[in-house]
């Protein structure tokens, strides 16, 4: 039986298959497209916890679904659930650091620009057996853009252990100590301790 993965996101799901492997994944773009679900929550958790819910009861599979985003400690965490949706619905990514670096000018110091990625991962069975997992990533809030790759805040996200943005380091580096990463690492093992057939088909097609 396959897992499905909640995102319509083409680089998530590439991201996923590569860090669950050698479990069989099927994207939400194949088997619901048309399913989307509004995040209502108040926390990260919340949200992923709608997500693989609704995707699980449409498809009766066990569909895993991520919420992810950017707090940043001295606008008492926000953007946060919001980070998608920053600033309103007309700005693109650029805007919504353009609007971050705004709100941070009365903080120029790199100690008060302290933030955090976060992600939150949950796995739902039509059954109601579920588990979750988080990771997190922390860094401070440059003064300008820097970089190409990644997207959203990425070119903002200064990670101090390698002196460069989230969008300067190459992907396979950024996908080993991003949020995302680690929450999938955490997961994978609740994964098959919730769901031991995911146990016996991986064994199978070893
Ligand atoms: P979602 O989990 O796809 O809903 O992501 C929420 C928002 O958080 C994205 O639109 C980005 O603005 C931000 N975000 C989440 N993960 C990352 C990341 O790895 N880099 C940069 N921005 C991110």
């Amino acid at each position: 039986m396959p897992l499905l993965v909640a995102t319509h996101n083409a680089g998530k799901l590439r991201e996923f298959r590569a860090l669950l492997a050698p479990l069989e994944l099927v994207s939400a773009l194949e088997l619901v497209p048309g399913l989307t679900v509004e995040e209502t929550g108040e926390t990260f958790s919340e949200n992923a916890l709608l997500k693989a819910r609704a995707f699980a009861q449409a498809s009766g599979l066990i569909a895993l679904a991520d919420d992810s985003g950017l707090e940043v400690d001295a606008l008492g965490g926000a953007p946060g659930v919001l980070s998608a949706r920053y600033g309103g619905p007309h700005l693109d990514d650029q805007g919504r650091c353009r609007l971050l670096l705004e709100n941070l000018q009365p903080f120029p110091e790199p100690a008060r620009r302290s933030a955090r990625f976060r992600c939150c991962l949950v796995a739902w069975g039509p059954d109601g057996r579920h588990c979750q997992a988080e990771g997190t990533c922390e860094g401070i809030i440059a003064p300008a853009p820097a970089g190409e790759d990644g997207f959203g805040y990425d070119p903002l996200f200064f990670v101090p252990e390698h002196r460069q943005t989230m969008a300067q380091l190459p992907p396979s580096l950024k996908n080993q100590l991003s949020h995302r990463g680690r929450a999938l690492r955490a997961l994978h093992p609740l994964l098959l301790q919730t769901f031991p057939e995911f146990e016996v088909a991986s064994a199978a097609g070893r």
